[in-house]
C-alpha cells in the first residue's frame, strides 16, 4: 500500500453543523460502517500519515458526546487518519481535572496501539471545516483557533484551550500535562507555557 496523499483528496471543506435534532449512537454506527470496535478506524486503500489518538476529557455530557461522535467520525475518516477515540470519564462528583484526564488518556491509548500523535478535544467542540486536520505538526498546535463563542477569533494570543494536538515526542519533551489544576481554567495556559519552546 502507498502512503495516503497530503492533503487528503476526500476533504469537502465547510460543513453544516447544527444541534436541533438529537442524534443516537445507533445513527453514528449506521452512518460509519467502516468503524471498528472501540472507535477505531484506518483507511484501507492507503497507509495513513499519522496514528492519532483522540482524547476527550469527559463527565456527564452524553448529549454533547453523541454530537461529537456523529460529526467527527466522518471528518476523521475523510482526513484519512489511522485513529482511535478515547473518552476519558471522571467518575464520582469530585472537582473535575481536565489535564489529568488527558494524561490518563495518553497512557491508556498507548497500551492499545503505537500512536504517534494525540489530539485533545473538549467534548463540545465540532470543527466547521474538515480542512482543519486533526493531526500533529512539527510543534504543538492549537487547533480550535476560531470558535463561534469567541466571535471566531482567539480570546487572547496565548489561548490554548478547546482542541490541541501534540506528538508523542512533544508530550514526552514537556513531561506531559499538569496534574494539579482542579476545577475550571488555567490548565490550558500551563500547557501553552510548557509548549512554547518545544
Ligand atoms: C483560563 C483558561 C480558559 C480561558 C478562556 C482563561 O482565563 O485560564 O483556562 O480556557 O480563560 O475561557
Amino acid at each position: 500500500l502507498k502512503k495516503c496523499p497530503d492533503p487528503s483528496p476526500l476533504l469537502v471543506g465547510p460543513l453544516r453543523v447544527e444541534f436541533s435534532t438529537p442524534v443516537s449512537l445507533d445513527t453514528v454506527r449506521k452512518e460509519n460502517p467502516g468503524l471498528q470496535e472501540g472507535g477505531r478506524y484506518k483507511p484501507h486503500d492507503c497507509v495513513a500519515l499519522q496514528k492519532v489518538a483522540l482524547i476527550i476529557p469527559f463527565r456527564l455530557r452524553d448529549e454533547h458526546l453523541k454530537f461529537w461522535l456523529y460529526y467527527l467520525h466522518p471528518i476523521l475518516q475523510r482526513q484519512q487518519l489511522d485513529y482511535g477515540v478515547y473518552v476519558i470519564n471522571q467518575d464520582g462528583d469530585n472537582t473535575f481535572n481536565r489535564a489529568k484526564l488527558m494524561n490518563i488518556g495518553i497512557a491508556e491509548a498507548l497500551k492499545e496501539y503505537d500512536y504517534d500523535c494525540f489530539v485533545f478535544s473538549d467534548v463540545d467542540i465540532i470543527p466547521m471545516d474538515d480542512r482543519n486536520t486533526y493531526k500533529c505538526f512539527s510543534q504543538p498546535r492549537h487547533l480550535s483557533v476560531s470558535m463561534d463563542k469567541y466571535g471566531f477569533k482567539l480570546p487572547y494570543y496565548q489561548y490554548f484551550g478547546g482542541v490541541s494536538s501534540l506528538s508523542k515526542e512533544q508530550i514526552m519533551k514537556i513531561n506531559g500535562f499538569p496534574n494539579n489544576y482542579w476545577g475550571w481554567g488555567g490548565e490550558d495556559d500551563d500547557i501553552f507555557n510548557r509548549s512554547e519552546n518545544v
